[in-house]
């Protein structure tokens, strides 16, 4: 431990660097030894990744409502358990359960041939012999509003928009309506069916999944995503100027709600142990590979970074809480169960963080700090400054998906964004396995989530609201 006057200084040095011109008397401010600590330690192990294989391997696919959340579930209490955390438990969470059943495809003409594709996440099945449907191709939701609704009715729709690869996964972002909201609004037009363009950047004959939701009293079609050779193949196919009819079918179904669990577990803190950091990552994956990249990886890192700061030879002010939720694929139930459980705690949680981008490299912070806590926020990226990480303050920090149900109820974020260059190539697909994980990539990652875990820990002050929750009447 660094004494009380240094203690001071670390305060100090992020009231100084807010005013202007005096980042030079901030940098004399010494940053505390335990950053120092936790970074060294992080670079040197592969906890995360171990506990990311492990997690993988031991549990395997852990689509909501399955066999394989549940072992994940069992997997995460026996870890926390067995690595000495504290509070360990289960929360309940209702899930969705949907099944993929089989899937099949096929060009029918004008030059037949099979395709590899897979229903989206929550697609209703076809009809038992499948459906059959000339094909009318658009870019995405704005230039399909612009067709003609003779051109779609009765016709399957296919999305084509191509994803962009990216360092931070704009791409992602700006192409996911497709299929998210792609089969609705073409059911809305009297569309039969969806195909789109996987959402990814591989070139692998491996389609992406992913939920699409349907709109209440709306009609719901089936939907499925084409590897990206096959998008490519189906477009080919469209150029030829000749008709194009398609065959597809679905096995897809909805199953009753299962009770599943968000595992806690906790690093009680030594003055303030009522106030919280979350940090966390989602227990639940796709069913097509094992969920190693999504979010095996962020579960890994969560775990390993808690564990650095437990090693310490003091606990922060405050109590880290590792959250890992039930269900983040198939509608955010673990993050809005909770929101709903910890309601009344969240005034006291001090910030929110989650990993679930992959095992890439740490390589921005942002954060959604209140003004009053700017500060704050070029001291976290003083810190992070030897792992290569830079400080956005143009853009807010949104949280993680789940922990935007906190983020919205006034609790600060700090995102850590990992490097998505190729998790795209795999995210969502039966290639998402434990080998793609980068163990020298996840340990710069988790020396980022511990050293930021532990200095919102150990801030002299609660974080200001942000945005400041409603005021109740
Ligand atoms: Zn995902
Ligand atoms: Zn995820």
């Amino acid at each position: 431990m660094q004494n009380s006057l240094e203690r001071w200084l670390w305060l100090a040095g992020a009231v100084v660097l807010a005013s202007p011109g005096a980042a030079s008397a901030a940098a004399l401010a010494p940053l505390p030894a335990e950053v120092g600590t936790l970074q060294r330690a992080a670079l040197a192990g592969t906890a995360a990744a171990d506990l990311a294989r492990s997690l993988a391997t031991e549990a395997g696919p852990r689509p909501a409502g399955s066999e394989g959340l549940a072992r994940g579930v069992a997997w995460g209490l026996a870890t926390l358990g067995r690595l000495g955390f504290e509070n360990v438990r289960a929360e309940p969470v209702t899930v969705p359960h949907w099944e993929r059943g089989t899937a099949s495809g096929e060009i029918v003409a004008p030059f037949p041939q099979p395709v590899a594709l897979a229903a989206l996440g929550g697609s209703i099945g076809t009809v038992e012999g499948g459906i059959e449907a000339e094909v009318v191709a658009t870019e995405n939701l704005e230039t399909l509003a612009k067709l003609p609704a003779e051109a779609v009715r009765g016709r399957i729709v296919y999305f084509g928009e191509r994803m962009q690869r990216t360092r931070d996964g704009a791409g992602y972002g700006k192409t996911v309506p497709i299929r998210s909201k792609g089969p609705a609004a073409a059911a809305k037009l009297g569309a039969v069916a969806v195909l789109i363009r996987s959402v990814g950047t591989d070139s692998n004959r491996l389609p992406h999944t992913g939920t699409t939701t349907y709109e209440e009293g709306s009609a719901k079609i089936a939907a499925a995503a084409l590897s990206i050779p096959d998008a490519d193949l189906l477009e080919q196919q469209l150029l030829s100027g000749r008709a194009v009819r398609f065959r597809l079918h679905l096995g897809c179904r909805e199953l009753p709600e299962v009770e599943s669990a968000n595992v806690v577990g906790e690093l009680r803190g030594r003055e303030r142990p009522e106030e919280v950091v979350v940090l966390s990552g989602h227990l639940d994956s796709w069913d097509l590979g094992t969920g190693a990249l999504d979010d095996a990886a962020g579960i890994g890192n969560a775990i390993a970074a808690a564990q650095l700061i437990a090693a310490l030879p003091e606990r922060p002010r405050r109590t880290i809480r590792i959250v890992l939720y039930a269900n983040e694929e198939f509608g955010l139930s673990g993050g809005k169960a909770y929101a709903a459980a910890h309601g009344d705690e969240l005034s006291q949680h001090q910030a929110g963080l989650e990993s679930d981008l992959g095992s890439g490299r740490v390589f921005r912070l942002r954060t959604s700090f209140a003004p009053e806590d700017a500060a704050f926020a070029g001291t976290l990226a003083r810190a992070l400054a030897p792992l290569g990480v830079e400080l956005d303050v143009a853009t807010r920090a949104s949280g993680g998906a789940d922990v935007s149900p906190i983020a919205a109820l006034g609790v600060p974020m700090v995102d850590l964004a990992h490097d998505v260059t190729t998790y795209f190539d795999f995210h969502h697909t039966a290639n998402d396995t434990a080998d793609k994980l980068v163990p020298a990539d996840m340990a710069q990652a988790t020396a980022a989530f511990a050293t930021v875990a532990w200095m919102l820990a150990e801030h002299p002050n609660l974080l200001h609201r942000s945005p400041p929750p409603p005021k109740l009447p």
